[in-house]
C-alpha cells in the first residue's frame, strides 16, 4: 500500500534557484548520488567490521543507462534504508539539506560553495522530473521500501519487492536533459568525479560477462609511498593527466596528523619557456573529486604543477572566502608548500646533477613560487641557481656581497653589484670584455628573471643590486686610473648632435674602442613602461670611450674632419653591440664604411 505525504519544506521555488546557480555544474548530481552509494557501503562495512552484521562482501556500485525507459539508475549493496529511515533521511534531511543550501548560498552572495557539497540527493532533481528509490535495509526482517517524488511538494512511500540489500535510485531524466541517458556522457562523468571512489563502480554491468570497473578503488596516492614503484607513479601520472611526457619527479604527500592530507604532486616537463604554464591540481575529499585548481586551498604557484590532493578535513560546505581564512586550510597549504621545498632542497643536496638537468623545467616554478610565497622563498633562496659566464650553475645567493651597514648606506655606499646577461648573443661584446677583465656575470634570460631579480633586490636591499652587463661598464671594467679629459672633450664635441653622454675611461682590455652604458634604473623603467604600453621608452645612454684603445689615442693627433668621422664610426659600432641601429643610422654607418674602404684601398 502506498502512502502519500507532503514535503514539509516548501520546495516549489527551490529548483529554479538551484538550477540557475548550478547551471554549468549540473553534472555534479552524479557525483552526489554515487557518493551516497559509496557512503552507504562504507557504513555497512563498518558495521560488519564491528561484528554488528554478517551481511558483507562483494561491495559494488552499478550505474545503468536506459534510454528507452528514459532512466539513469545508481544501485549499491550498502546499508539500505527502512521506511522510517527513508522518511527521515530523504523526505526530511535531503530536502531540508537543499533548503539549507539555498539559504547558505544566498548568504554567501553567490560566492560559490566549494564543490557544492551539501546539496546531496536533491541535486538529482536538476536533471530528473521524477525520482524513485527502491531500498532494503541490512537489518533482518525489514521490508523493502519504495519512495517516489517529483521533487516538489508531494511524495509517495510504500512497500516493494526488492530482494537484495541496498539502495537503487532511479532517476527519470527530464526530456531536456537527455544527454544524461548517454552511456558515453555518463562514463565521462564517472571518470571525472568518481575515478578514485573506494568501491568498484560498473557502468551498464552485464551479467555473465567480464566487466571492468570505471574507477580505481585504491588510487596510488592512497597507498604508502614505500609500496609504490617508479613505474606506478609514471602510469598514474599518464592516466590522470593524459600527459605522455614523463614527469621529472614527484612528491608523495602522506600525512595523518595533525591533519590528513594525501596526494601526489608531479613536476612536469615545461614545453615553452616564455610563459607560465598552468598545471592541474585536482582536489579530492575522501576519494571524491571536488574541483580543479581551487586557489583557496592550494597555493597559486603550486598550480603550475600537476597533482592530486585529498584533504578529508577541509570544510567544503562553506563559501570560498571563508575557506581562504580558515586556519586548517592555511596549515594544509603551508604543509604542502614545505614538502615541495623540502623535496627540491633534497634533490639539490643529494643529486645536484639531476637538479641541474631539471633546472630548466623547474626554474619558472621555483622563481614564481618564491615571488608569491615568502615561506617558500625562505626555503628555496639558496637553491636558486644561475649559469655563470663559463656556463656553470651556481646558487645566486653565492654572488651576494656582505651586508652594507645603515651607516655606510647613509654615506652612499651601495651593495655589491651582481652583473647579469639578459641576451647572450646581443651582449656578446660585453661578455668578451668582462671575461677578459676576469669578471663574472650570471645569465638571466627567461621571461621571469627581470621580476625575480627585482624581487631579490627587494628582499635583500643591503646585500645585492643587479646590473645588466651593459649598465656599469665604466664601474666594472675601468682601471684604477684617472679618466682622460682631453679624449672626453674630443668625443663630446664630435658627437654633439647625437643624444649621448660621453665618458672616457681606461679599460683593462684595449681591443674595443668604446661601449654603450645604459642606466639600469632608466632601462628598467622604460622596460616597464613598454610592458604597460605607456609610450615611448626613453633611454639614458652613455658612450664610454676606452682610452686603452689605440684608435682612440690616435684621435688626439688627427684633423678635425677625421676626428668627426672616426667618432661617429666608434659611436655606431658601440651602439650596434647594444641594439640594432635605426634605419637612418644604419644608412649613415654604411655610407661611412664604404668611404673608409675606398680611402683605405686608394692609399
Ligand atoms: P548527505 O549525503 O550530505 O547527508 P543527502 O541529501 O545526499 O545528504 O542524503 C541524505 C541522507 O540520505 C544521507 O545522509 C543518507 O542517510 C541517506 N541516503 C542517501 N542515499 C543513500 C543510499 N544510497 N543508501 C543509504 N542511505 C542513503
Amino acid at each position: 500500500m502506498e502512502k502519500q505525504g507532503n514535503i514539509r519544506i516548501s520546495s516549489e521555488n527551490m529548483m529554479p534557484i538551484i538550477k540557475k546557480w548550478l547551471y554549468s555544474e549540473k553534472d555534479i548530481f552524479l557525483r552526489e548520488i554515487v557518493a551516497n552509494a559509496s557512503d552507504a557501503i562504507t557504513k555497512l562495512k563498518k558495521l560488519a567490521d564491528m561484528g554488528e552484521t554478517s551481511a558483507d562482501g562483494d561491495y559494488r556500485i552499478t550505474v545503468t543507462t536506459d534510454s528507452k525507459a528514459g532512466t539513469l539508475t545508481v544501485e549499491d549493496n550498502g546499508i539500505g534504508m527502512s521506511e522510517e529511515e527513508v522518511e527521515k533521511y530523504i523526505t526530511q534531511i535531503a530536502f531540508s539539506g537543499a533548503a539549507d543550501f539555498v539559504e547558505k548560498y544566498e548568504k554567501a552572495g553567490g560566492d560559490g560553495i566549494i564543490g557544492h557539497f551539501g546539496l546531496g540527493f536533491y541535486s538529482a532533481y536538476m536533471v530528473s522530473e521524477n525520482i524513485e528509490i527502491f531500498t532494503k535495509s541490512y537489518r533482518e526482517g525489514e521490508k523493502a521500501v519504495h519512495w517516489a517524488s517529483d521533487g516538489n511538494s508531494t511524495y509517495t512511500i510504500g512497500d516493494c519487492d526488492k530482494e537484495t540489500r541496498g539502495t537503487k535510485v532511479v532517476m527519470h531524466i527530464a526530456p531536456e536533459e537527455k544527454e544524461f541517458l548517454s552511456e558515453a556522457t555518463i562514463r565521462q562523468l564517472l571518470r571525472k568525479y568518481c575515478s578514485f571512489m573506494p568501491y568498484e563502480i560498473y557502468l551498464n554491468f552485464k551479467e555473465g560477462e567480464e566487466n571492468k570497473p570505471v574507477n580505481t578503488p585504491v588510487p596510488l596516492y592512497a597507498k604508502q609511498p614505500k609500496e609504490c614503484t617508479e613505474e606506478e607513479y609514471k602510469t598514474f601520472y599518464r592516466e590522470t593527466f593524459s600527459d605522455f611526457n614523463e614527469p621529472l619527479f614527484w612528491i608523495h604527500l602522506n600525512m595523518e596528523y595533525p591533519f590528513r592530507v594525501k596526494g601526489i604532486l608531479y613536476f612536469p616537463k615545461v614545453r615553452k619557456q616564455v610563459e607560465l604554464e598552468r598545471g592541474q591540481v585536482k582536489l579530492y575529499c575522501n576519494q571524491v573529486f571536488i574541483a580543479d585548481n581551487i586557489k583557496e586551498v592550494i597555493p597559486e604557484f603550486l598550480m603550475l604543477l600537476n597533482g592530486v590532493i585529498d584533504c578529508p578535513d577541509i570544510p567544503l560546505n562553506v563559501s570560498r572566502s571563508f575557506l581562504q581564512n580558515d586556519r586548517q586550510v592555511q596549515k594544509i597549504a603551508k604543509h604542502i608548500t614545505k614538502k615541495v621545498a623540502d623535496k627540491l632542497t633534497e634533490l639539490f643536496k643529494n643529486d645536484r646533477e639531476k637538479y641541474e638537468t631539471c633546472w630548466n623545467d623547474l626554474a619558472t616554478f621555483v622563481k614564481f613560487g618564491a615571488i608569491k610565497d615568502d615561506d617558500f622563498y625562505q626555503k628555496v633562496k639558496d637553491i636558486v641557481i644561475y649559469k655563470d659566464l663559463e656556463g656553470k650553475y651556481c646558487p645566486v645567493s653565492g654572488f651576494f656581497g656582505d651586508e652594507v651597514s645603515e651607516e655606510d648606506a647613509k654615506n652612499g655606499k651601495q651593495p655589491k653589484p651582481v652583473y647579469y646577461v639578459s641576451d647572450e648573443n646581443a651582449q656578446a661584446q660585453y661578455i668578451k670584455m668582462y671575461k677578459a677583465a676576469g669578471l663574472d656575470a650570471i645569465v638571466c634570460d627567461t621571461f621571469i628573471d627581470p621580476h625575480f631579480i627585482s624581487y631579490l633586490e627587494y628582499k635583500n636591499p643591503t646585500r645585492v643590486r643587479f646590473l645588466r652587463i651593459d649598465a656599469d661598464v665604466d664601474g666594472a671594467l675601468k682601471e684604477e686610473a684617472e679618466g682622460d679629459k682631453e679624449i672626453e672633450t674630443i668625443f663630446t664635441d664630435c658627437l654633439k648632435e647625437r643624444n649621448v653622454k660621453v665618458k672616457a675611461e681606461r679599460f683593462k682590455d684595449g681591443s674595443v674602442p668604446a661601449v654603450v652604458n645604459v642606466s639600469e634604473f632608466m632601462r628598467r623603467m622604460s622596460e616597464m613602461n613598454s610592458f604597460y604600453k605607456m609610450g615611448d621608452p626613453s633611454e639614458d645612454i652613455t658612450l664610454v670611450v676606452n682610452t686603452a684603445n689605440a684608435a682612440v689615442q690616435a684621435m688626439k693627433g688627427a684633423s678635425e674632419e677625421k676626428r668627426k668621422f672616426a667618432a661617429e664610426q666608434i659611436y655606431f659600432l658601440a651602439m650596434m653591440s647594444y641594439k640594432p641601429l635605426s634605419p637612418e643610422n644604419l644608412d649613415e654607418f654604411s655610407g661611412n664604411s664604404a668611404m673608409l674602404l675606398e680611402k683605405y684601398l686608394q692609399n
